[in-house]
């Protein structure tokens, strides 16, 4: 059994309910944190929650709203006295990056009690301890060809992609989608599934209905609300449920269930 932690289920636009994205994947005490855009660390004390049990934090990729909030997590930690070392994932760049942050919000490695390491996902990555498993899968997100373009003119030194998850535990699959393109994106990564983590800050609401309608998905959760949809959860979920057999949630900041 784990519990997910919903932190933050805004798109690009926080609102006044939503803040930006951050979902923590909680299993025997251990956090386990997908992107930081927001003030996750506020939200975690909000659900009792202490920041110093993340094991580690998985970026998906390296815009604002989910990576955002990453120097206030690193200098929460450094004040609280953290001692174990931790890893933060993301895609190619993310070990620059990282080094980049430290030096312009004046947090150094030096000051730290623990080692903050950072590890690159590639085709091969998989992080697992005893308690879960994580495999990393690219998205079409940002990979079209305007976007190719103005990585060539700024050398954003980043793959220009977002990374979905599928994460295994106890013999149970979820996959959270990251930022799409296109739902068509998660189909390689659906078989055994019981629970969906789908994005709708890029995706309009018939694409996603006919991607639940063609799939068999138990559980889906919507998350990553577009911000013109955020005071429209019920009708959001009327539109989904209409053609869709299984259960559907839409997430919510401070929201907690177990899967
Ligand atoms: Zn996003």
């Amino acid at each position: 059994m784990v519990e997910l932690l919903f932190l933050g289920t805004s798109a690009g636009i926080p609102t006044a309910k939503r803040h930006s994205s951050g979902t923590a994947i909680k299993k025997d005490d251990k956090l386990y944190l997908i992107d930081c855009g927001g003030p996750v660390c506020s939200q975690l004390k909000k659900m009792n929650e202490d920041p110093k049990n993340i094991e580690a934090v998985f970026i998906t990729h390296w815009h604002p709203d989910h990576a955002g909030g990453l120097p206030i997590l690193i200098q929460d930690l450094q004040l609280s006295g953290r001692t174990k070392s931790l890893t933060i994932y993301g895609p190619k760049g993310t070990d620059r990056k990282v080094k980049l942050l430290q030096n312009i919000f004046i947090i150094p490695q030096e000051i730290y009690n623990f080692e903050l390491k950072t590890k690159e996902y590639d085709e091969k990555t998989v992080y697992s301890d005893e308690s879960i498993d994580f495999r990393f899968f690219k998205t079409r997100h940002l990979s079209d060809d305007y976007w190719k373009q103005l990585d060539a003119k700024h050398n954003f030194e980043i793959d220009p992609v977002a990374y979905g998850f599928m994460v295994q535990f106890d013999g149970k699959k979820i996959v959270f989608s990251g930022d799409l393109l296109n739902s068509d994106d998660l189909i390689p990564v659906l078989p055994g599934a019981e629970l969906v983590i789908h994005e709708f800050g890029h995706i309009n609401p018939n694409l996603l209905r006919t991607f639940t309608r063609k799939h068999d998905i138990p559980k889906l959760i919507i998350n990553h609300i577009h911000h013109d949809w955020d005071s429209r959860d019920q009708e959001l979920k009327e539109v989904i449920s209409a053609e869709f057999q299984g259960e559907v949630h839409i997430a919510h900041d401070l929201w907690r269930t177990t899967i």
